[in-house]
């Protein structure tokens, strides 16, 4: 029987996806619509996939006991070590997946849009690995902020082209992508997480479903059972969460959180906690929930972490948030720098300020002694330093 977490034909969870895009890209998305569950479930696919994630990506990542973390807080706590993948983040399980999908369809051009420039880093990475033409669309205010990360497309050999409309950031890049792939559409749209027009939110997911797929057995290896009781995970877009959850969405038994940032607080204007501030709207191509001012204009969002302010999240978080699925919580800027320093200093490892978000409710949820709780670690902090060094206390 098919799970209601898939989506249906037309790329639809429950009202949330769907394909809102011009009719010249019709062609586009129907022909990955037609192709890619085919693609990803081959033989073939599967075993270059597999084969990129153990020897480039390096996987499978660690599923770690945080033995003082855990003493901590009271219960067996898990972190799924996507922090040591290739390129610093699960965002390469994606971009790996995604470049094999674009080679079958014959794709020799790849396009994709950054805010934080996380994701154009990743598209990039696979772009150099394969020999592949890489343009990357980034808000002009964002190149001037992310001056690391553009160099780095740079060294790998992509194009980073400016977005000069609008705020001139993330969406403003998004737009302009779009905008290229209707004038090439001989281009792959490499979209970096669980968000734009259908099929690619369910492509996404499940190219990251290989997180809970290492999670179940190395569960089972650990402590004798697959399932956790909880699962903790952040949500910008939605793709590690999607990742972490998708092997447990049918299993109701298995509690799911997802965490949004909220900035300044979640009500102060300053945020990024699109499940309690958003209305339904259609945002990248897809119906979900975005914020947005009265005008159905998308509303600027906030976070410390670059990778969490994205103003919607995807469709497949919209109906886990609606079905009561997963349970959405929030992190501020404050309680994720908390969180960030707690891990370094009792675990030894710099968490991501996206994932520190997911850490920060560790210390709201009241856990029974004997609970097994995995929290995703999406990723290493190293690009987060600059940030840590203004709020390292002596
Ligand atoms: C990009 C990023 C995120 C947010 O993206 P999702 O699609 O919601 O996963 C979270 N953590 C890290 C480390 C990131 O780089």
């Amino acid at each position: 029987m098919k799970s209601k977490f898939q989506p249906d034909e037309n790329g639809y969870f429950g009202q949330y996806g769907g394909a809102f895009i011009p009719e010249l890209l019709y062609p586009n998305v129907k022909e990955l619509a037609d192709n890619y569950v085919q693609i990803i479930e081959s033989d073939e696919f599967q075993k270059e996939y597999k084969s990129l994630l153990k020897e480039y990506v390096g996987r499978p990542t660690p599923l770690y006991l945080a033995k003082r973390l855990s003493e901590k807080y009271g219960a067996h706590i898990y972190l799924k070590r996507e922090d040591l993948c290739h390129t610093g983040a699960h965002k390469v399980n994606n971009t790996v997946g995604q470049i094999l999908i674009a080679q079958k369809l014959g794709k020799t051009k790849i396009i994709a849009e950054t805010g934080a420039g996380q994701h154009g880093v990743a598209t990039a990475t696979v772009c150099a690995l394969m020999g592949l033409e890489c343009t990357i669309f980034m808000g002009e205010k964002d190149i001037v902020r992310q001056a690391p990360n553009v160099a780095r497309m740079k060294m790998l050999g992509a194009k980073v082209v400016p977005a000069t409309s609008g705020s001139k950031t993330l969406k403003d890049a998004t737009n302009e992508a779009i905008r290229y792939w209707i004038q090439h559409p001989e281009t792959f749209y490499l979209i970096g997480s669980v968000v734009g027009p259908a099929p690619h939110p369910d492509m996404v997911a499940r190219l990251q479903a290989i997180i809970s797929e290492e999670m179940k057995w190395q569960l089972k290896e650990k402590t004798g059972k697959e399932n956790p009781d909880t699962i903790i995970a952040c949500v910008g877009g939605g793709s590690n969460a999607a990742g972490a959850f998708y092997h447990y969405l049918d299993d109701e038994d298995v509690e799911l959180i997802a965490v949004e940032a909220a900035g300044l607080g979640v009500h102060s204007g300053e945020s990024a906690a699109t499940s309690q501030l958003g209305q339904v709207g259609i945002i990248h191509g897809s119906k979900t929930i975005l914020m947005q001012d009265e005008y159905g204009q998308i509303k600027e969002p906030y976070s410390i972490s670059a990778g969490l302010d994205y103003p919607g999240v995807g469709p497949l978080h919209a109906f886990l948030y609606e079905t009561k699925r997963a349970k959405f919580m929030s992190a501020t800027d404050d309680e994720a720098l908390e969180a960030a320093f707690e891990l370094t200093k009792i675990e030894g490892i710099i968490p991501a300020l996206e994932t520190a978000h997911a850490l920060a409710v560790l210390s709201k949820i009241k856990f029974r002694k004997d609970q097994v709780v995995v929290v995703n670690l999406s990723g290493r902090g190293d690009k987060d330093l600059e940030i840590y060094i203004k709020h390292l206390k002596e």
